[in-house]
């Protein structure tokens, strides 16, 4: 599944500076989508060490306060895309 649009750029909603390799993004899955919560981007680092805690990728109630239909995306940022890696329920 692919993301409904595609963020330029990515700030960690956690240390403020632009995500520049990969980050987790919550999203919300709507018609076969997935409409990214980008204001609740974190970037990799934050993720697994400051809200994962204790070395783990964060889940997404960790992040955002979710709603049924939301997952959590792992995603790479590259020159001019975002991209989908995995995604975590
Ligand atoms: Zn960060």
């Amino acid at each position: 599944m692919d993301l409904a649009s595609h963020p330029g750029t990515l700030t960690c909603a956690e240390c403020g500076t632009e995500i520049e390799d990969a980050g987790y993004l919550p999203a919300t899955e709507r018609e076969g989508t997935y409409h990214p919560l980008v204001d609740a981007a974190v970037c990799d680092t934050c993720g697994f060490n400051d809200i994962g805690m204790t070395g783990c990728a964060p889940d997404l109630s960790d992040v955002v306060d979710a709603g049924p239909d939301d997952t959590l995306l792992y995603v790479r940022v590259t020159d001019d895309d975002i991209e989908v890696v995995s995604a975590k329920e």
